[in-house]
């Protein structure tokens, strides 16, 4: 099998599995408990957040473990629009943001909120201009992610961090950073109040994740009310195995990030380069735009995705149509660039991780060749 998908899961590395075991079989104590099998895991959770705040650059004691990266988003968005009750009730974020912020606005709006959907250019890239001109004086929060999860489309989150004080100091600045987990994080450096994580997209277990809340938020909304877990904000007996693993996989991580992303920024220029000349090509979020190394999106204009992704799939490549979140649904993200119909009918995503070959994109390029050549275009 070929998994050029790891943007929307990674495999899980045998070092990760074994960490989650021992936990699972052995160091199985609550960390409420107060003996030293209790106490003990108490201990460890928190040397686990330690490795996971080292790969996010930021202070252990601001990080607070959830149980995905969508309720990471859910609690940020809801947090900071209960901190900000008294400012307003418009939010600002963007078009392109995943399901998991998108659908909580769509709530809020329910809730009486106004939220301003900021467009992105037709390259996907949005600039920070546009979001601080959206911000009001009554702007409860923005949110804008860090790498685009369709597109591999960074946004200029700090520079409208920076930005934002001047527009207005009250208002706080979410950023969704699942995709970005992998790549040069510092949520010290990037300035926002709230930044959400996922583990499953570095080789961590699925149904696990963490949200970082600054010092400036003082006293967040609590998530979960309950047992006084995650110092009282997110109560609910912690998951120790998942967290383990997370923990483990931002090591991993940590020790060879530079040398995995310079591996992902190859990957993608090889197959860059193999793409080059393809007939009915189209490369999204720009060939040169500031895009993440592990995320290509590209078009066969007139050849629907889906059948592409069908037909590579019966042959053991697994590609995606735009989001796993997505499958079956035209993508939001996709229609926000206003593209010819034969070209956004047409978009695929081939994403990769540290374990990915030139070969294995090769194999690929030439799967796309042959659905090319060998089947009739549909637009
Ligand atoms: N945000 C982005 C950008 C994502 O890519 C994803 C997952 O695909 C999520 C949020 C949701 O994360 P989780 O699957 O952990 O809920």
């Amino acid at each position: 099998m070929i998994y050029l998908d790891h943007a929307a899961t990674a495999p899980v590395p045998r070092a990760v599995a074994d960490a989650m075991l021992e936990v699972l079989t052995e160091q199985y104590g609550n960390p409420s408990s107060q003996y030293p099998l209790g106490a003990g895991m108490k201990r460890r959770v928190e040397g686990w957040r330690e490795a996971v705040a080292a790969l996010m650059d930021c202070p252990a004691e601001r990080l607070f473990f959830t149980s995905c990266g969508t309720e990471g988003d859910n609690w940020a968005l809801r947090a900071a629009a209960w901190q900000n009750r008294h400012v307003g009730k418009h939010i600002v974020t963007t078009a392109v943001e995943h399901s998991a912020v998108l659908e909580c606005c769509k709530w809020l709006e329910r809730d009486g909120y106004e939220v301003t959907y900021v467009a992105p250019d037709r390259d996907g890239s949005i600039p920070a201009e546009r979001v601080l001109e959206a911000v009001r004086p009554d702007t409860a929060v923005v949110s804008v992610m860090f790498v685009n999860n369709e597109l591999g489309t960074r946004y200029p989150v700090k520079p409208i961090a920076r930005g934002l004080p001047a527009r207005n100091p009250k208002t706080l600045l979410h950023t969704d950073a699942v995709q970005g987990l992998g790549g040069m994080l510092s949520a010290r450096e990037l300035g926002a109040d709230f930044v959400t994580v996922s583990a499953h997209k570095i080789g961590g277990p699925k149904g696990v994740g963490a949200l970082y809340i600054a010092p400036r938020v003082k006293n967040p909304r609590p998530l979960l009310p309950g047992g006084g877990q995650e110092r009282g904000l997110r109560a609910g007996t912690e998951a120790t195995a998942q967290i383990a693993g997370f923990a483990r996989a931002a090591e991993l991580r940590l020790e060879r990030r530079t040398e995995i992303q310079g591996h992902l920024a190859g990957l993608r220029a090889h197959a860059l380069e193999r793409l080059l000349g393809f007939p009915d090509l189209t490369v999204l979020g720009g060939v040169s735009s500031d895009t993440a190394p592990h995320i290509l999106a590209l078009s066969l204009a007139g050849w629907p995705s889906q059948n592409i992704v069908n037909d590579l799939g019966a042959q053991g490549i697994c590609i995606s149509a735009g989001s796993a979140c997505h499958q079956g649904k035209p993508s939001h993200v996709v229609a926000a660039l206003k593209l010819p119909k034969r070209v956004a009918s047409g978009v695929i995503r081939l994403s990769f991780g540290p374990e990915t070959t030139e070969a294995e994109i090769d194999a690929c390029v030439q799967a796309l060749r042959r659905h090319h050549d060998q089947r009739m275009p549909m637009l």
